[in-house]
């Protein structure tokens, strides 16, 4: 039997242009382990007034509850460390945008990575819940997904209904009830574990 919904409960999708999925896959697999994994964290410097005020407060914000929402995703195998020399870049950028992560790469080997996370999509300025959201999903695409079943660094067979479980898909569904923070996905599911190397033995 299917829970009734509010009648005032809307969909929010956000949207991800991952590039690097021009290739089957990774030439040589990462050397950054989503185990261990550190992240450098800092704002950009565009945006509106209203934007660059609050950008030091949603990097405060994100920062302080990353590491916890990290090994959440993870269900307790990974552990993330804010760092100023961190395996990846994770810039917040108060601009509209598509965030996505850039890997640069030279003779098949990456040699950087940077995360662009936008917090204005279209004329609306994400929550928190749903930067967070954001940034697991493009810290997922350090290693998933590829192969049979993906299109674009995304899974092909996106849920129809919001779930809480499963950050790899595009777009992002989150539950969003007026006056209420959105309510977005925070675990990888099994198939994305697997991929991140996360699974369970
Ligand atoms: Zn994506």
């Amino acid at each position: 039997m299917k829970p009734v919904l509010l009648t005032l409960v809307l969909i929010v999708a956000s949207s991800c242009g991952f590039i690097g999925s021009l290739r089957p896959g990774p030439t040589i697999a990462p050397l950054i382990s989503a185990a261990f994994l550190s992240v450098h964290l800092f704002t950009g410097e565009s945006g509106d007034a209203q934007e660059k005020a609050r950008l030091p407060e949603l990097r405060d914000e994100i920062a302080s509850a990353l590491p916890n929402a990290w090994a959440t995703a993870t269900v307790g195998r990974g552990q993330l460390s804010l760092r100023t020399d961190g395996d990846i870049d994770v810039e917040l950028d108060g601009t509209n945008g598509t965030s996505v992560l850039m890997q640069h790469s030279l003779g098949g080997k990456v040699t950087s990575r940077t995360i662009a996370v936008h917090t204005i999509d279209g004329s609306r300025r994400l929550t928190v819940p749903e930067l967070m959201a954001t940034v697991l999903h493009e810290l997922g695409h350090i290693w998933c997904c590829y192969g049979p079943g993906t299109k674009d660094g995304h899974w092909s067979d996106p849920p129809a209904d919001f779930s809480s479980v499963g950050l790899m898909n595009s777009p992002m569904t989150c539950r969003v009830t007026p006056g209420k923070d959105p309510i977005c996905p925070s675990v990888f599911s099994d198939r994305e574990l697997a991929e991140m190397r996360l699974s369970g033995r």
